[in-house]
Parts: C-alpha cells; sequence; structure tokens
C-alpha cells in the first residue's frame, strides 16, 4: 500500500489515462512494467461508458501489477449517445458493491465543443453523477469543453464536498481560480509541450503548485513532436520535466508535489 514515504522518493501519478482503451490491449502489461522502471508508479484509469466499466475493473484488478492502478466510473459526455438512465443505477449499485475498488466519479462532464450535442441531456448525467459522488463522498474527474462557467454553476449548486480534477484544463485564470475556491485540483498533460499554448503554459507555471497534478490523457493528447502517435503514460516523465521547466524549480520537487496531490485527491484513505 502507498504510504506519504513513496511519494517523496520521486514516483510519478498520472491521473488521467485510459489504459483501458482497445489501443492498449496488445501491449499494456509491457507498457505498465516500463512505466514501473521509469517511476511511473500510480496511475488513474477513468471509465467513459457502462460498456467500459467490467474491463476496467478487470484490468486494475490483476494480481502482481507493476503500477498501482485506481479506477473511476462515469459516463462520458462525449459517449452521450450510449448512455441510458438505468446505467445511473447501475453505476450506483456498482459504487455500494465495489467499494474497494472504485476511487473516483469520472470521466464526466460537460462537452459543448460537439457538434449537435444534447446539452440538456448532458446536463442531467453531469448532475446525477455529482449526486452520486456527494452520496459515496467521493472525488470526481471532470472533463469540460466551452463549458467552464456552465461546470462551475453546477459544482456551486451540487456540491461534492471531496472535490476532484478538472483534466486537461485549458481555461481562464479566472476560472482556475473559481475551481481552486471549490477545491478542485487541475489536470495538466501535453499541451503544455507545445509552444502555441500560451495560456495553459502560463497557468502551469504560475498557478500555486498544490493545485495541479500531471496526466497524459493517453492514448489522446501526443506531445508536441510525438504528434500521430498514440500517446502513453510513459511520456509522463516529459510532462513533469516540462512543467518543471516553466515553474523553474526541480523535476524532483514538481513530481514529489504533484504526486501528493494526485493522492490528497485520490486516495486519502491511504494517506491517513
Ligand atoms: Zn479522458
Amino acid at each position: 500500500m502507498l504510504t506519504e514515504s513513496t511519494v517523496i522518493h520521486g514516483e510519478m501519478f498520472d491521473s488521467h489515462c485510459h489504459l483501458d482503451f482497445q489501443d492498449f490491449a496488445l501491449d499494456r502489461s509491457e507498457i505498465l512494467s516500463q512505466c514501473s522502471e521509469a517511476g511511473v508508479k500510480h496511475i488513474c484509469i477513468p471509465g467513459v461508458s457502462e460498456l467500459s466499466w467490467s474491463n476496467l475493473l478487470s484490468i486494475v484488478s490483476q494480481p502482481n501489477l507493476p503500477v498501482s492502478l485506481y479506477s473511476a466510473l462515469g459516463l462520458h459526455p462525449y459517449y452521450q449517445d450510449e448512455h441510458q438512465h438505468c446505467h445511473l443505477d447501475k453505476l450506483s449499485h456498482l459504487l455500494e458493491h465495489e467499494k474497494e475498488s472504485i476511487f473516483a466519479i469520472g470521466e464526466i462532464g460537460l462537452d459543448f465543443a460537439l457538434p449537435e450535442t444534447n446539452q440538456e441531456s448532458q446536463l442531467f448525467y453531469f448532475d446525477q453523477q455529482l449526486e452520486l459522488a456527494q452520496q459515496f463522498q467521493l472525488p470526481v474527474i471532470i472533463h469540460a469543453r466551452k463549458s467552464h462557467d456552465r461546470v462551475l454553476q453546477r459544482l456551486r449548486k451540487v456540491e461534492v464536498a471531496r472535490g476532484g480534477i478538472i483534466h486537461a484544463f485549458s481555461g481562464s485564470r479566472q476560472q482556475a481560480e473559481q475551481y481552486i475556491d471549490l477545491g478542485f485540483k487541475l489536470g495538466f498533460g501535453g499541451g503544455v509541450t507545445y509552444e502555441r499554448a500560451r495560456k495553459t503554459r502560463e497557468l502551469a507555471s504560475s498557478l500555486p503548485i498544490t493545485s495541479i497534478v500531471l496526466e497524459t490523457d493517453s492514448p489522446d493528447m501526443p506531445l508536441s513532436g510525438f504528434q500521430g502517435q498514440r500517446n502513453t503514460p510513459l511520456q509522463l516523465p516529459l510532462v513533469a520535466e516540462a512543467i518543471a521547466a516553466l515553474r523553474k524549480i526541480s523535476v524532483a520537487e514538481l513530481i514529489s508535489q504533484t504526486t501528493s496531490t494526485s493522492c490528497e485527491i485520490l486516495l486519502p484513505k491511504q494517506l491517513d
């Protein structure tokens, strides 16, 4: 089990990685062994639809994994057309009966960049899952595109005491500060390696270090120089290096702080 001393030794935490996707079907265990050697010792895998949950739960419960895997379960707005009301009941049932293996509700959220999306339906599933998070005292992992103000409005209305992570944050400073005031952390990934991502780089370099966590969002969001390739959690050290350079601090310090923040949000019981 994780203790505070393991965190101090520079273990990296990928707070958002879709390692359960088909993209990793052929070499998942090889990637995990390489992650372990590279110091990426903790990975949170968020589920995206009801269909994904059982595979995800079986991946994280394999014996003798070289990396600690933590599952989150949720209904992602991108897969809106697949969601049914009965999936919320199933989620609630799993939260009750698989407590030990579910660390967060996610990936949930609002994506208003999607063409022809049904915003009302997105809002319905988002609110319902926020309520489940509060009911089961779990943090949430949030996807927000062109929707930060609506997400903030919902978070003020439906209290989520355990907070959570706004993944791949790309909003404004003011929105970042509002999330932080509500107890949320902001996830930064490969986006910070692109020179043109000025606003995101500026925020990754200047927000309080205690409010940021690292992620890859693999297999998506390839780093600069790796466009068109599958992203993997093995790229996390490069994300850490990029943010440490922007903040002008050592990589070790950046890793120690962000891993401890990921643990604080996702694994508070282990740190008690
Ligand atoms: Zn994701």
